[in-house]
Protein backbone atom coordinates (compact mmCIF):
# COMPACT_ATOMS: atom_id res chain seq x y z
CA UNK A 1 0.00 0.00 0.00
CA UNK A 2 1.04 3.71 -0.48
CA UNK A 3 2.57 5.68 2.74
CA UNK A 4 -0.69 7.85 1.97
CA UNK A 5 -2.90 5.02 2.50
CA UNK A 6 -4.11 3.47 5.75
CA UNK A 7 -7.00 1.29 7.18
CA UNK A 8 -9.63 2.58 8.80
CA UNK A 9 -11.60 0.72 11.54
CA UNK A 10 -14.92 1.32 12.81
CA UNK A 11 -16.61 -0.29 15.97
CA UNK A 12 -20.35 -0.03 16.99
CA UNK A 13 -20.76 2.63 19.39
CA UNK A 14 -23.83 1.22 20.89
CA UNK A 15 -21.86 -1.83 22.30
CA UNK A 16 -19.33 0.20 23.98
CA UNK A 17 -21.42 0.49 27.71
CA UNK A 18 -19.25 2.39 29.98
CA UNK A 19 -16.40 1.07 31.90
CA UNK A 20 -15.97 -1.21 29.10
CA UNK A 21 -15.35 0.78 26.60
CA UNK A 22 -11.11 1.51 27.03
CA UNK A 23 -11.01 -2.81 27.70
CA UNK A 24 -12.69 -3.23 24.49
CA UNK A 25 -10.85 -0.59 22.23
CA UNK A 26 -7.53 -2.02 23.45
CA UNK A 27 -8.33 -5.33 23.05
CA UNK A 28 -9.41 -4.88 19.70
CA UNK A 29 -6.38 -2.82 18.75
CA UNK A 30 -4.10 -5.63 20.06
CA UNK A 31 -6.18 -8.27 18.19
CA UNK A 32 -6.06 -6.24 14.70
CA UNK A 33 -2.33 -6.33 15.13
CA UNK A 34 -2.34 -9.84 16.49
CA UNK A 35 -4.27 -10.71 12.85
CA UNK A 36 -2.04 -9.25 10.69
CA UNK A 37 1.08 -9.58 12.64
CA UNK A 38 2.96 -11.14 9.04
CA UNK A 39 1.95 -8.14 7.19
CA UNK A 40 4.02 -5.63 7.94
CA UNK A 41 1.56 -2.89 9.97
CA UNK A 42 3.32 -1.29 12.21
CA UNK A 43 0.64 0.81 14.65
CA UNK A 44 -2.80 0.46 15.88
CA UNK A 45 -3.90 3.80 16.44
CA UNK A 46 -6.50 4.25 18.72
CA UNK A 47 -8.54 7.81 17.26
CA UNK A 48 -12.14 8.70 18.83
CA UNK A 49 -14.28 6.36 17.80
CA UNK A 50 -12.25 4.70 15.37
CA UNK A 51 -8.83 3.08 14.85
CA UNK A 52 -6.58 3.31 12.45
CA UNK A 53 -4.20 0.17 11.30
CA UNK A 54 -0.94 1.87 9.72
CA UNK A 55 0.32 -0.38 6.49
CA UNK A 56 3.95 -0.75 5.62
CA UNK A 57 5.20 -0.38 2.26
CA UNK A 58 5.06 -3.93 1.86
CA UNK A 59 1.30 -4.50 2.97
CA UNK A 60 -0.94 -5.90 0.81
CA UNK A 61 -4.50 -4.40 1.08
CA UNK A 62 -6.47 -7.66 -0.13
CA UNK A 63 -4.26 -9.65 2.21
CA UNK A 64 -4.86 -7.05 5.23
CA UNK A 65 -9.18 -6.43 3.85
CA UNK A 66 -9.14 -10.65 3.99
CA UNK A 67 -7.84 -10.58 7.93
CA UNK A 68 -9.97 -7.50 8.90
CA UNK A 69 -12.72 -8.67 8.26
CA UNK A 70 -12.63 -11.24 10.83
CA UNK A 71 -11.54 -9.61 13.46
CA UNK A 72 -14.80 -9.94 16.20
CA UNK A 73 -15.68 -6.81 16.95
CA UNK A 74 -14.93 -4.62 13.76
CA UNK A 75 -18.14 -3.37 12.27
CA UNK A 76 -16.59 -2.17 9.27
CA UNK A 77 -13.65 -0.77 7.64
CA UNK A 78 -12.11 1.19 4.58
CA UNK A 79 -9.13 1.99 2.90
CA UNK A 80 -8.69 5.66 3.47
CA UNK A 81 -6.12 8.31 2.17
CA UNK A 82 -4.82 10.73 4.61
CA UNK A 83 -5.50 14.84 4.01
CA UNK A 84 -4.42 18.13 5.05
CA UNK A 85 -7.12 19.79 6.64
CA UNK A 86 -7.89 22.06 3.91
CA UNK A 87 -11.26 22.46 1.50
CA UNK A 88 -8.50 22.35 -1.84
CA UNK A 89 -6.59 18.73 -0.46
CA UNK A 90 -9.92 17.41 0.50
CA UNK A 91 -11.25 17.66 -2.70
CA UNK A 92 -8.44 16.20 -5.08
CA UNK A 93 -7.40 13.46 -2.43
CA UNK A 94 -10.84 12.08 -2.61
CA UNK A 95 -11.17 12.57 -6.11
CA UNK A 96 -7.60 10.32 -6.51
CA UNK A 97 -9.63 7.56 -4.41
CA UNK A 98 -12.87 7.84 -6.48
CA UNK A 99 -10.87 7.77 -9.59
CA UNK A 100 -10.08 3.76 -8.55
CA UNK A 101 -14.12 3.13 -8.93
CA UNK A 102 -16.57 2.79 -11.64
CA UNK A 103 -19.32 4.54 -11.21
CA UNK A 104 -22.69 6.56 -13.03
CA UNK A 105 -24.04 8.09 -10.19
CA UNK A 106 -22.47 8.81 -6.04
CA UNK A 107 -23.05 11.07 -3.11
CA UNK A 108 -20.84 12.47 -0.69
CA UNK A 109 -21.05 11.74 2.66
CA UNK A 110 -18.72 14.04 5.25
CA UNK A 111 -18.85 13.87 8.98
CA UNK A 112 -17.31 16.21 11.32
CA UNK A 113 -15.50 15.03 14.38
CA UNK A 114 -13.78 18.21 14.66
CA UNK A 115 -16.94 20.72 14.95
CA UNK A 116 -14.04 23.91 14.72
CA UNK A 117 -13.49 22.71 10.48
CA UNK A 118 -14.95 26.08 8.83
CA UNK A 119 -17.43 24.35 7.02
CA UNK A 120 -20.19 22.17 8.17
CA UNK A 121 -21.28 18.65 6.66
CA UNK A 122 -23.52 19.90 4.30
CA UNK A 123 -21.35 22.48 2.99
CA UNK A 124 -18.41 20.20 2.29
CA UNK A 125 -20.71 17.54 0.89
CA UNK A 126 -21.99 20.29 -1.43
CA UNK A 127 -18.07 21.40 -2.26
CA UNK A 128 -16.85 18.08 -2.54
CA UNK A 129 -19.45 16.58 -4.82
CA UNK A 130 -19.63 19.12 -7.16
CA UNK A 131 -16.25 19.27 -7.49
CA UNK A 132 -16.36 15.29 -8.17
CA UNK A 133 -19.48 15.65 -10.64
CA UNK A 134 -17.34 18.29 -12.70
CA UNK A 135 -14.16 15.72 -12.84
CA UNK A 136 -16.58 12.12 -14.03
CA UNK A 137 -19.67 13.59 -15.00
CA UNK A 138 -21.13 10.91 -12.73
CA UNK A 139 -24.89 12.24 -11.49
CA UNK A 140 -25.44 12.81 -7.96
CA UNK A 141 -27.79 10.27 -6.09
CA UNK A 142 -28.47 11.01 -2.89
CA UNK A 143 -30.72 7.99 -2.29
CA UNK A 144 -29.64 5.08 -4.12
CA UNK A 145 -25.77 5.92 -5.28
CA UNK A 146 -23.57 3.23 -6.79
CA UNK A 147 -20.79 4.99 -5.36
CA UNK A 148 -20.35 6.99 -1.27
CA UNK A 149 -17.34 9.16 -1.08
CA UNK A 150 -17.14 9.48 2.51
CA UNK A 151 -14.93 12.99 4.13
CA UNK A 152 -14.22 12.41 7.82
CA UNK A 153 -13.09 16.05 9.69
CA UNK A 154 -10.86 14.78 12.14
CA UNK A 155 -8.65 17.61 14.76
CA UNK A 156 -5.58 17.43 12.56
CA UNK A 157 -6.57 16.07 9.39
CA UNK A 158 -9.13 14.57 7.05
CA UNK A 159 -9.64 11.00 6.12
CA UNK A 160 -10.88 10.39 2.57
CA UNK A 161 -12.61 6.93 1.56
CA UNK A 162 -15.02 5.08 -0.90
CA UNK A 163 -17.30 2.22 0.45
CA UNK A 164 -17.04 0.14 3.73
CA UNK A 165 -16.29 -3.44 3.59
CA UNK A 166 -18.15 -5.53 6.54
CA UNK A 167 -16.58 -7.37 9.60
CA UNK A 168 -18.43 -10.04 12.04
CA UNK A 169 -19.07 -7.43 14.82
CA UNK A 170 -19.91 -8.56 18.11
CA UNK A 171 -17.23 -7.87 20.52
CA UNK A 172 -13.45 -8.35 20.66
CA UNK A 173 -12.45 -12.09 21.40
CA UNK A 174 -10.65 -11.62 25.47
CA UNK A 175 -13.23 -9.75 26.12
CA UNK A 176 -15.54 -12.04 27.67
CA UNK A 177 -13.65 -14.69 29.89
CA UNK A 178 -12.97 -18.05 27.97
CA UNK A 179 -15.60 -20.83 28.00
CA UNK A 180 -15.16 -24.59 26.54
CA UNK A 181 -16.64 -26.38 23.64
CA UNK A 182 -17.27 -29.25 23.05
CA UNK A 183 -16.36 -29.72 19.44
CA UNK A 184 -17.47 -32.77 17.31
CA UNK A 185 -17.09 -32.87 13.89
CA UNK A 186 -20.06 -32.22 12.75
CA UNK A 187 -21.31 -28.69 11.14
CA UNK A 188 -23.12 -27.22 14.14
CA UNK A 189 -20.50 -27.44 16.73
CA UNK A 190 -17.68 -24.87 15.21
CA UNK A 191 -20.35 -22.45 14.22
CA UNK A 192 -21.69 -22.72 18.11
CA UNK A 193 -17.78 -21.79 19.12
CA UNK A 194 -17.50 -19.06 16.67
CA UNK A 195 -20.98 -17.59 17.92
CA UNK A 196 -19.10 -17.29 21.39
CA UNK A 197 -15.85 -15.95 20.14
CA UNK A 198 -18.07 -13.47 18.49
CA UNK A 199 -19.35 -11.89 21.75
CA UNK A 200 -15.61 -11.55 22.85
CA UNK A 201 -15.01 -15.30 24.32
CA UNK A 202 -11.56 -17.24 24.41
CA UNK A 203 -12.78 -20.85 23.16
CA UNK A 204 -10.82 -24.21 24.33
CA UNK A 205 -11.75 -26.81 22.27
CA UNK A 206 -12.54 -30.69 23.86
CA UNK A 207 -13.09 -33.61 21.07
CA UNK A 208 -13.89 -36.74 21.80
CA UNK A 209 -12.30 -39.37 19.89
CA UNK A 210 -12.93 -43.66 19.85
CA UNK A 211 -9.59 -44.59 18.92
CA UNK A 212 -8.48 -46.76 18.75
CA UNK A 213 -12.00 -48.28 18.09
CA UNK A 214 -12.48 -46.19 15.11
CA UNK A 215 -9.75 -44.52 12.92
CA UNK A 216 -8.14 -41.65 13.45
CA UNK A 217 -10.41 -39.52 11.29
CA UNK A 218 -12.48 -37.67 13.68
CA UNK A 219 -9.47 -35.95 15.40
CA UNK A 220 -7.82 -34.91 11.97
CA UNK A 221 -11.13 -33.24 11.49
CA UNK A 222 -11.08 -31.64 14.61
CA UNK A 223 -7.75 -30.58 14.09
CA UNK A 224 -8.41 -29.03 10.92
CA UNK A 225 -11.49 -27.42 12.64
CA UNK A 226 -9.85 -25.88 15.14
CA UNK A 227 -6.61 -24.62 12.92
CA UNK A 228 -9.89 -22.60 10.78
CA UNK A 229 -10.97 -20.75 13.79
CA UNK A 230 -8.25 -19.92 15.33
CA UNK A 231 -8.14 -17.56 12.49
CA UNK A 232 -10.45 -15.66 14.79
CA UNK A 233 -9.20 -15.91 18.06
CA UNK A 234 -5.08 -16.53 17.09
CA UNK A 235 -4.20 -18.82 20.00
CA UNK A 236 -6.47 -22.05 20.48
CA UNK A 237 -6.30 -25.37 23.08
CA UNK A 238 -7.64 -28.45 21.28
CA UNK A 239 -7.96 -31.54 24.01
CA UNK A 240 -8.24 -34.89 22.18
CA UNK A 241 -9.70 -37.14 24.83
CA UNK A 242 -10.03 -41.21 24.51
CA UNK A 243 -14.02 -41.65 24.91
CA UNK A 244 -13.89 -45.32 23.10
CA UNK A 245 -13.22 -47.14 27.01
CA UNK A 246 -15.83 -45.19 28.25
CA UNK A 247 -18.85 -46.01 25.70
CA UNK A 248 -18.08 -49.34 25.96
CA UNK A 249 -18.55 -49.29 29.86
CA UNK A 250 -21.64 -47.65 29.31
CA UNK A 251 -22.68 -50.11 26.98
CA UNK A 252 -22.41 -52.90 29.42
CA UNK A 253 -24.56 -51.20 31.85
CA UNK A 254 -26.98 -48.51 30.59
CA UNK A 255 -30.13 -49.66 28.63
CA UNK A 256 -29.72 -48.45 24.95
CA UNK A 257 -32.35 -45.97 24.92
CA UNK A 258 -30.75 -43.91 27.36
CA UNK A 259 -26.94 -44.25 26.14
CA UNK A 260 -26.57 -41.32 24.20
CA UNK A 261 -27.27 -38.99 27.12
CA UNK A 262 -25.22 -41.04 29.41
CA UNK A 263 -22.31 -40.13 26.86
CA UNK A 264 -23.26 -36.58 26.47
CA UNK A 265 -23.59 -36.70 30.55
CA UNK A 266 -19.68 -37.84 30.11
CA UNK A 267 -19.11 -35.52 28.11
CA UNK A 268 -20.17 -32.84 29.94
CA UNK A 269 -18.20 -33.81 33.07
CA UNK A 270 -15.05 -34.33 31.52
CA UNK A 271 -15.63 -31.02 30.14
CA UNK A 272 -15.90 -29.51 32.67
CA UNK A 273 -13.32 -30.37 34.60
CA UNK A 274 -10.87 -29.38 31.74
CA UNK A 275 -12.69 -26.10 32.33
CA UNK A 276 -11.83 -25.72 35.51
CA UNK A 277 -7.89 -26.42 34.70
CA UNK A 278 -8.08 -23.92 32.31
CA UNK A 279 -10.52 -21.10 34.46
CA UNK A 280 -12.91 -21.34 31.62
CA UNK A 281 -16.22 -20.50 33.54
CA UNK A 282 -18.86 -22.03 30.82
CA UNK A 283 -19.58 -25.12 28.68
CA UNK A 284 -20.75 -24.68 25.35
CA UNK A 285 -22.37 -27.09 22.81
CA UNK A 286 -23.99 -26.91 19.24
CA UNK A 287 -27.17 -28.25 20.42
CA UNK A 288 -30.38 -26.92 18.94
CA UNK A 289 -34.21 -27.56 20.38
CA UNK A 290 -35.68 -30.75 18.76
CA UNK A 291 -32.99 -31.41 15.84
CA UNK A 292 -32.10 -34.79 16.95
CA UNK A 293 -34.17 -37.01 19.46
CA UNK A 294 -30.87 -36.41 22.32
CA UNK A 295 -31.74 -32.62 22.21
CA UNK A 296 -35.15 -32.47 23.28
CA UNK A 297 -35.71 -30.03 26.45
CA UNK A 298 -35.93 -32.84 28.68
CA UNK A 299 -32.70 -34.27 27.51
CA UNK A 300 -31.18 -31.01 27.08
CA UNK A 301 -32.12 -30.36 31.35
CA UNK A 302 -30.55 -34.10 31.76
CA UNK A 303 -27.20 -33.77 30.15
CA UNK A 304 -26.52 -30.03 31.97
CA UNK A 305 -27.47 -31.80 35.32
CA UNK A 306 -24.17 -33.95 34.98
CA UNK A 307 -22.18 -30.80 35.45
CA UNK A 308 -22.32 -27.25 38.03
CA UNK A 309 -21.10 -24.79 35.16
CA UNK A 310 -23.61 -23.37 32.80
CA UNK A 311 -23.75 -25.37 29.57
CA UNK A 312 -24.71 -22.50 26.75
CA UNK A 313 -25.78 -23.58 23.74
CA UNK A 314 -25.76 -20.28 21.01
CA UNK A 315 -27.39 -22.17 18.18
CA UNK A 316 -30.66 -23.42 20.44
CA UNK A 317 -32.72 -21.11 18.36
CA UNK A 318 -31.54 -21.61 15.08
CA UNK A 319 -32.31 -24.06 11.94
CA UNK A 320 -29.73 -26.14 10.15
CA UNK A 321 -30.20 -23.81 7.20
CA UNK A 322 -29.33 -20.73 9.09
CA UNK A 323 -26.45 -22.88 10.99
CA UNK A 324 -25.15 -24.26 7.47
CA UNK A 325 -25.41 -20.54 6.26
CA UNK A 326 -23.57 -19.47 9.12
CA UNK A 327 -20.89 -22.72 8.75
CA UNK A 328 -20.09 -21.48 4.77
CA UNK A 329 -19.38 -17.82 5.75
CA UNK A 330 -16.50 -18.97 8.72
CA UNK A 331 -15.08 -21.43 6.73
CA UNK A 332 -15.97 -24.63 8.71
CA UNK A 333 -18.49 -26.37 6.96
CA UNK A 334 -16.37 -27.54 4.01
CA UNK A 335 -14.33 -29.08 6.22
CA UNK A 336 -17.34 -30.41 9.04
CA UNK A 337 -18.69 -32.47 5.84
CA UNK A 338 -15.97 -34.45 5.42
CA UNK A 339 -16.44 -37.85 6.28
CA UNK A 340 -15.27 -39.07 9.72
CA UNK A 341 -15.36 -41.78 12.56
CA UNK A 342 -17.66 -40.03 15.07
CA UNK A 343 -17.26 -41.82 18.74
CA UNK A 344 -21.37 -41.32 18.59
CA UNK A 345 -21.27 -43.88 15.37
CA UNK A 346 -20.00 -46.20 17.74
CA UNK A 347 -22.28 -48.40 20.20
CA UNK A 348 -24.94 -46.28 19.60
CA UNK A 349 -28.41 -47.75 18.81
CA UNK A 350 -31.01 -46.03 16.94
CA UNK A 351 -33.48 -44.42 18.97
CA UNK A 352 -32.37 -42.63 22.17
CA UNK A 353 -35.14 -41.91 24.51
CA UNK A 354 -36.77 -38.54 24.06
CA UNK A 355 -38.13 -37.75 27.77
CA UNK A 356 -35.21 -39.48 30.16
CA UNK A 357 -35.37 -38.12 33.72
CA UNK A 358 -32.19 -37.44 35.73
CA UNK A 359 -33.07 -40.16 37.88
CA UNK A 360 -33.65 -42.53 35.64
CA UNK A 361 -30.04 -41.76 34.51
CA UNK A 362 -28.71 -41.23 37.77
CA UNK A 363 -30.07 -44.87 38.49
CA UNK A 364 -28.64 -46.40 35.14
CA UNK A 365 -25.16 -44.59 36.18
CA UNK A 366 -25.08 -45.74 39.62
CA UNK A 367 -23.30 -49.03 38.51
CA UNK A 368 -20.53 -47.12 36.89
CA UNK A 369 -17.16 -45.80 38.25
CA UNK A 370 -18.30 -42.40 37.38
CA UNK A 371 -15.35 -40.60 38.62
CA UNK A 372 -12.25 -43.02 37.43
CA UNK A 373 -14.07 -43.35 34.19
CA UNK A 374 -13.78 -39.63 34.07
CA UNK A 375 -10.59 -39.45 35.08
CA UNK A 376 -9.17 -42.40 33.59
CA UNK A 377 -9.98 -40.25 29.85
CA UNK A 378 -8.21 -37.15 31.14
CA UNK A 379 -5.61 -39.29 31.71
CA UNK A 380 -5.38 -40.22 28.28
CA UNK A 381 -6.16 -36.41 26.68
CA UNK A 382 -3.53 -34.95 24.22
CA UNK A 383 -3.35 -31.41 24.41
CA UNK A 384 -2.58 -29.01 21.46
CA UNK A 385 -1.74 -26.10 20.57
CA UNK A 386 -2.63 -23.68 17.68
CA UNK A 387 -1.65 -20.30 16.38
CA UNK A 388 -2.84 -17.31 13.62
CA UNK A 389 -1.19 -16.17 11.73
CA UNK A 390 1.23 -19.29 11.82
CA UNK A 391 4.33 -19.18 13.65
CA UNK A 392 3.29 -15.33 15.01
CA UNK A 393 3.44 -13.96 18.76
CA UNK A 394 1.83 -11.28 18.73
CA UNK A 395 -0.32 -8.97 21.66
CA UNK A 396 -3.03 -11.19 21.48
CA UNK A 397 -1.17 -14.28 22.81
CA UNK A 398 -0.79 -12.66 26.13
CA UNK A 399 -4.63 -13.04 26.70
CA UNK A 400 -4.69 -16.87 26.83
CA UNK A 401 -4.26 -18.37 30.48
CA UNK A 402 -1.02 -20.70 31.00
CA UNK A 403 -0.87 -23.97 30.12
CA UNK A 404 -1.50 -26.98 32.37
CA UNK A 405 1.14 -28.98 31.16
CA UNK A 406 4.48 -28.02 32.01
CA UNK A 407 5.85 -29.55 28.48
CA UNK A 408 5.08 -27.15 25.73
CA UNK A 409 2.90 -28.82 22.63
CA UNK A 410 3.94 -28.46 18.91
CA UNK A 411 2.44 -25.50 17.12
CA UNK A 412 0.76 -26.82 14.02
CA UNK A 413 1.37 -24.36 10.82
CA UNK A 414 -2.34 -22.50 10.31
CA UNK A 415 -4.65 -23.45 7.95
P1 LIG B 1 -22.68 -31.32 15.63
O1 LIG B 1 -23.07 -30.93 14.24
O2 LIG B 1 -21.96 -30.24 16.37
O3 LIG B 1 -21.99 -32.65 15.70
P2 LIG B 1 -25.18 -32.57 16.11
O4 LIG B 1 -26.37 -31.82 15.66
O5 LIG B 1 -24.63 -33.66 15.28
O6 LIG B 1 -24.03 -31.49 16.41
P3 LIG B 1 -25.00 -34.28 18.38
O7 LIG B 1 -24.15 -35.20 17.60
O8 LIG B 1 -26.19 -34.78 19.10
O9 LIG B 1 -25.53 -33.08 17.55
O10 LIG B 1 -24.06 -33.54 19.42
C1 LIG B 1 -24.56 -32.50 20.22
C2 LIG B 1 -23.40 -31.70 20.73
O11 LIG B 1 -22.58 -32.51 21.59
C3 LIG B 1 -22.45 -31.24 19.64
O12 LIG B 1 -22.88 -30.03 19.03
C4 LIG B 1 -21.18 -31.05 20.38
O13 LIG B 1 -21.14 -29.83 21.08
C5 LIG B 1 -21.22 -32.20 21.39
N1 LIG B 1 -20.54 -33.39 20.84
C6 LIG B 1 -21.06 -34.44 20.19
N2 LIG B 1 -20.12 -35.33 19.83
C7 LIG B 1 -18.95 -34.82 20.25
C8 LIG B 1 -17.58 -35.25 20.18
N3 LIG B 1 -17.24 -36.37 19.58
N4 LIG B 1 -16.64 -34.46 20.74
C9 LIG B 1 -16.97 -33.29 21.34
N5 LIG B 1 -18.22 -32.84 21.44
C10 LIG B 1 -19.21 -33.59 20.90
MG1 LIG C 1 -22.74 -34.57 15.58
Amino acid sequence: MSPAEFILVHYHEISLKGRNRPRFIRLLADNLLQATADLGVTRAQRLPGRIVLHPGSETSWDAIATRVARVCGVSNFSRVLRSPLDLEAIKTTLAEEVARHPFTSFRVTAKRGFKAFPLTSQELNREVGAFIQARTGARVDLEHPELIAYIEILPREALCYVGKLKGPGGLPVGMSGVVVALLSGGVDSPVAAFRMMKRGCRVIFVHFHSHPFLSRASQDEARALVARLTQYQYRSRLYLVPFGELQRQVVLSVRAPYRVIAYRRFMARIAERIARLQGATALVTGESLGQVASQTLHNLAVIEGAVELPVLRPLIGMDKEEITAQAQAIGTFAVSILPDEDCCQLFTPRDPAVRSTLEELEKAESVLDVDGLVAAALKGAELQEFAFPPGVLGPAAASLPASPTSAPAPVPPGP
